[in-house]
């Protein structure tokens, strides 16, 4: 059954909205770029950092972060990887389906606080996805920001998501673009850096009283990372980072996210590293 467009209505925080699927992308063998269209020609309205609660029809949702800037107008992206029900549905859809998103929810990466800043925005696998919201909008406003380091690391060559991206990102004048794999299958072709993501921040020369690092990617990452910003002298109150939990309503109603006395879906998913980190199972 399709979503049914329903005009006069308000928009309800329970009711998916209609968007129209405009095209699938491959980005690697386990994760596709979608970009959708809200079918009554409105913006999404979100900002970088923030996710959509995504369904198919007769299925479950899933929480999604935007892959996209607002600033792209017209259309918006979500990289998905196929994890289990609901994108696998989502795999199998053609441009032309029809979906339903509700949202945008959560708290976005804090623009204000980054204004001015030099940025050391750091993701690992599929935390490039959410990254990339960030990452357009530093691109569309680079003379808000002072230098932008941006690092990523991905599990094998195969599994490097946006590669155009990357590419333009590496030959373009917007950031310091460092990309590394943890390892390269022995029959693989790949000149590029090895190594954990923690590996390329070992000679960035950084200026650590006015750097800002945002780091987006699996749980294990982040305590390493941390370790090392520690040594590079970036302050705890300087760091932001981005956590998914097992999350239902994504308004705050539920407490299915909760971490401690915080819900990952409305305090976060991007929180300052001191608001989490003596919180149980936060890190
Ligand atoms: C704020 C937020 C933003 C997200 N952004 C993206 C994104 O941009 N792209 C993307 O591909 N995925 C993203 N995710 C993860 C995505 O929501 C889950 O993978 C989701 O479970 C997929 O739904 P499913 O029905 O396909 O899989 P399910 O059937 O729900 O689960 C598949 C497997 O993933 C596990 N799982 C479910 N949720 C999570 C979770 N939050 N963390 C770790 N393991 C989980 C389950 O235990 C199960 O083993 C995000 C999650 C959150 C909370």
């Amino acid at each position: 059954m399709q979503p049914r467009p329903c005009p006069n209505q308000p928009p309800s925080v329970y009711a998916p909205r209609p968007c129209r699927l405009l095209s699938v992308t491959d980005l690697t063998p386990q994760e596709k770029l979608f970009r959708l269209q809200l079918h009554d020609g409105e913006e999404l309205g979100h900002l970088p950092g923030q996710f959509v609660q995504v369904s198919v029809p007769g299925l479950t949702e899933a929480p999604i972060s935007v892959a996209s800037s607002p600033d792209r107008h017209g259309a918006f992206d979500l990289g998905v990887r196929r994890a289990g029900r609901l994108t696998t549905a989502l795999h199998a859809l053609r441009p032309g389906a029809l979906l339903g998103i509700r949202g945008p929810f959560g708290r976005p990466f804090q623009l204000d606080a980054l204004a001015g800043k030099d940025l050391l925005l750091i993701a690992g696998g599929c935390g490039l996805a959410p990254l990339r919201s960030l990452l357009q909008y530093c691109e569309d406003h680079r003379d808000r920001f002072g230098v932008l380091h941006l690092l990523y690391g991905a599990r094998s060559p195969a599994d490097l998501m946006f590669k155009e991206d990357l590419q333009e990102w590496q030959q373009g004048e917007c950031f310091d673009c460092r990309v590394t794999v943890d390892q390269v299958p022995a029959t693989g072709c790949y000149d590029g850096a090895t190594g954990l993501v923690t590996g390329l921040l070992g000679d960035l020369d950084l200026m650590p009283h006015r750097t800002v690092a945002v780091l987006v990617g699996p749980p294990p990452m982040y305590r390493p990372l941390l370790e090392v910003l520690e040594r590079k002298g970036i302050a705890k109150t300087s760091i932001m980072l981005s956590l998914e939990r097992m999350m239902r309503c994504g308004i705050g109603k539920c407490g299915h996210c909760s971490i401690e006395h915080l819900l990952c879906c409305q305090d976060g998913p991007v929180f300052w590293l001191p608001e989490i980190e003596y919180l149980r199972g936060a890190l």
